[in-house]
């Protein structure tokens, strides 16, 4: 087994339409394509790539706060003071989804297209869009 410790990152673009067909696109920067109808999008968010160029994670093996230095995720960083290396992951994007027939949230990872959601407090089923 390998030693390569993940860190997931804190900062994410907001999510993104399609220009195409306005379904949701995956979660990424730069060109990304539409999972329902292929078109290619270009995703940039100004904010969201300075905060992730700047971001500062300290090293899982010995705490020495890095700095990114990229936008790009995943991203292998090498720490400078232990000499080890940790893979810097995209952060996992949830959307909170009120169920229609208990008001209970449901906190899912959003999937480009229909998908049907099940409520585990109401056992009512319902389709969401994105
Ligand atoms: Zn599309
Ligand atoms: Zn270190
Ligand atoms: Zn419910």
């Amino acid at each position: 087994m390998s030693d390569m410790v993940e860190v997931e990152s804190k900062h994410a673009p907001p999510l993104a339409e399609c220009v195409n067909c306005g379904h949701m696109l995956p979660p990424g920067l730069g060109e990304v394509f539409c999972e329902v109808c292929g078109a290619g999008c270009k995703v940039s968010h100004e904010p969201t790539i300075k905060a992730l160029q700047e971001e500062k994670v300290p090293c899982p093996h010995c705490h020495t706060i890095l700095v990114a230095g990229t936008e790009d995720r995943p991203v292998d960083l090498s720490c400078g003071a232990c000499s080890r290396e940790f893979t810097l992951t995209p952060k996992i994007v949830k959307v909170e989804i009120d169920c229609p027939g208990c008001e209970r949230i449901l906190r899912i990872r959003p999937k480009p297209g229909k998908r049907q959601l099940n409520c585990p407090a109401c056992d009512s089923s319902f389709h969401v869009t994105f």
